[in-house]
């Protein structure tokens, strides 16, 4: 049996397929963007963060110039100008010297309007600022010009990168001179490191001062005009150094605040990554604070978020297939039910289809063993009736016999009896008495015709036995021993000892004096005088053939159709009644025999009884 299993149809692959798709896209844009707003939040905490530490960290140092700047010996100190003593100059160092210990700042010196530095911090130092000249550095020009002055810049002497806050010294209302404090950045970029992220601070030029990325200091994020460049190197801000453009690519704005690019690895040389990049002004002006968050968190959460969708639809694939595997097992199943359910009906029908045809076959049969059993009655019946009507016919030829055999000596006995009479009259006693003596021999005769219808109407039915053949023709010899011996006959008997047939030993007898009496009869007249008796069991003890054949003229071919009905005779009055075979054949089918005569080729006659053998243990021996 071959069960058709519905697979899954390519339309709802082709939809599974899309699905997926369409969710992990939406599920990967919306860890994105979750993501990308968790790490903007990051930024701006960072930045708040980073604002804070600069404001706490360099914004204290902010009035320190101005505050070095209202000291007595300072402010003597730029107001003698060459002529101050050597004493007062090393007051104001020492002061400065202290005041720098004090503050933890990288340095604190005192410039001259010339922009020479006569006092500094570090006046015993190698690398003293003292006798330097800062006049082009803005931070000095913007503190004569407008009281402060601020900028970060590489140091000229030291090469350190530092932030510089200057304020002008006046005397009078009138600037003589200014106080310049220069900061180190170094904490605050070691404090603002953190993996994965990047911050820096750039300055009114756009360039880079402060960055946890060290590679990345003193490059412009913005695009530097050469009029710029000009003043930059003018003012050495930045040691003579060139100042390259940091190479990154804006890749798309995430909101106002916010924005993605790829920047150079700091991490990874020779690669870039994608960066959310925040900014805002820095506590000091023309300054602003920027971070770089790596979007590598967001990308992994969108690969969580990928793979989640990616698990989530293989499990409900997998459950799909499952289901559908599942549906296609029960269908099966069902199927094979269905299928087994209706070769039962099948068979149930089937059987109860043979079962009617048997049952109809059968009430047929009883019909037919009813109609056969009325048919046989019937025929029986008809049997019956035919045997009533032949009894019938024979009794009517047995009365028209009788009439015509008793109504002769009856008529004879009454002329006798008329003539005894007139010879009684006429006193003739002798002739009176020879009639009655007539009379009489007419009466014993007919006694004689009564006695064989006595023997005809006995019933046949009598108790049969195995009773000798042998015994029997003896018998039947020994009667007609005086005639056979008288006429020279020639009596042939061949007859197997203890043969024995189903009959009743005296009627056996009689069946073959009469027969044996016929053949005498027969032969009477003939030169050859042969009779031959025989038995034979052709076919091994089931029948026996009885014979009696005789060499006489034959049965007339008249007679021979009605040879055993009764007064059937060839014989003159006197001789046969035509009783003999009628009678004989009724005693044979008393026996359950058959009887049959025929004539033979080379002449005479034969009869034959077929006989039932009888088995020699019930050999019943002849009376
Ligand atoms: P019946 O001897 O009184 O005539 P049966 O019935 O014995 O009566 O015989 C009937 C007739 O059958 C005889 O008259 C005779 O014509 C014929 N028949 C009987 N036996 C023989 C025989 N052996 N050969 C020739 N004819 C026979």
């Amino acid at each position: 049996m071959r069960v058709r299993t519905r697979s899954i149809p390519l339309w709802a692959w082709a939809a599974a397929i899309a699905l997926y798709l369409g969710a992990a896209a939406a599920a990967v844009e919306f860890a994105w963007d979750r993501a990308i707003d968790a790490l903007a939040q990051v930024g701006a905490h960072r930045l708040d963060l980073y604002a804070a530490s600069l404001k706490s960290e360099l914004g204290r140092y902010e009035m320190m110039p101005a505050i070095v700047a209202r000291q007595d010996s300072v402010r003597a100190l730029l107001a003698a100008g060459s002529r101050a003593s050597p004493d007062l100059l090393h007051e104001v160092d020492t002061y400065l010297e202290a005041v720098n210990n004090e503050a933890g700042s990288l340095a604190v010196d005192v410039i001259d309007l010339q922009g020479e530095v006569i006092a500094a911090s570090n006046w015993n130092q190698s690398f003293s600022f003292v006798g330097t000249n800062v006049s082009y550095r803005p931070y000095f020009k913007d503190a004569l010009a407008h009281g402060t002055g601020r900028f970060f810049g590489i140091g000229t002497n030291t090469g350190m990168p530092g932030l510089y806050y200057a304020s002008a010294v006046r005397v009078a209302g009138k600037p003589v001179g200014a106080t310049a404090v220069k900061l180190s950045v170094d904490a605050l970029e070691t404090a603002w490191r953190a993996p994965g992220e990047a911050a820096m601070v750039i300055d009114s030029n756009g360039v880079i001062v402060i960055s946890t990325v060290p590679a990345w200091k003193f490059t412009a994020i913005r695009p530097i005009t050469a009029q710029q460049q000009r003043v930059i190197q003018d003012s050495r801000q930045y040691a003579g150094r060139n100042v390259d453009a940091l190479p990154y690519r804006r890749v798309g704005d995430w909101n106002d605040a916010a924005w993605l690019g790829r920047f150079p690895d700091w991490r990874r040389a020779g690669h870039t990554t994608q960066f959310l990049v925040m900014s805002r002004p820095a506590p000091q002006a023309g300054d602003s604070i920027m971070v770089l968050l790596d979007v590598a968190s967001a990308r992994r959460q969108q690969q969580v978020a990928l793979a989640f969708v990616t698990g989530a639809f293989l499990i409900a694939g997998l459950y799909a297939l499952y289901a559908a595997q599942r549906r296609r097992t029960i269908a099966v199943r069902l199927k094979a039910q269905d299928a087994l359910r209706a070769a039962n009906d099948r068979l149930e029908m089937t059987v109860a289809q043979r079962t009617a045809a048997l049952v109809e076959t059968n009430e047929r049969m009883q019909q037919e063993i009813v109609e056969r059993k009325r048919t046989e009655q019937r025929l029986r019946d008809t049997q019956q009736e035919v045997v009533h009507a032949g009894k019938l016919a024979v009794l009517g030829q047995m009365a028209a016999g009788l009439t015509h055999e008793l109504n002769q000596p009856l008529v004879a006995i009454r002329t006798l009896c008329d003539n005894a009479r007139t010879f009684f009259e006429r006193n003739q006693p002798a002739q009176a008495v020879a009639n009655l003596e007539r009379v009489a021999k007419l009466v014993d005769s007919m006694a004689v015709l009564t006695g064989e219808l006595k023997t005809f109407a006995r019933k046949p039915d009598v108790e049969r036995m195995a009773v000798s053949l042998n015994e029997a023709v003896a018998h039947a010899r020994l009667i007609y021993e005086a005639r056979i011996r008288d006429e020279g006959v020639q009596l042939d008997v061949n007859i197997p000892a203890g043969s024995t047939v189903w009959a009743e030993s005296s009627q056996l007898q009689q069946v073959i004096v009469n027969l044996l009496g016929n053949a005498l009869d027969a032969v009477h007249h003939e030169e050859k005088r042969i009779i031959t008796i025989a038995a034979a069991d052709p076919d091994a003890r089931e029948r026996v053939l009885f014979t009696l054949a005789d060499t006489g003229p034959g049965i007339a071919p008249d007679v021979l159709a009605h040879l055993f009905e009764p007064f059937v005779t060839t014989k003159p009055r006197g001789q046969g009644l035509g009783l003999g075979l009628a009678i004989t054949s009724r005693i044979v089918e008393g026996f359950g025999a058959k009887i049959s005569a025929a004539n033979l080729a080379g002449g005479g006659a034969q009869f034959t009884i077929e006989f039932a053998a009888a088995t020699s243990q019930r050999v019943v021996h002849g009376r």
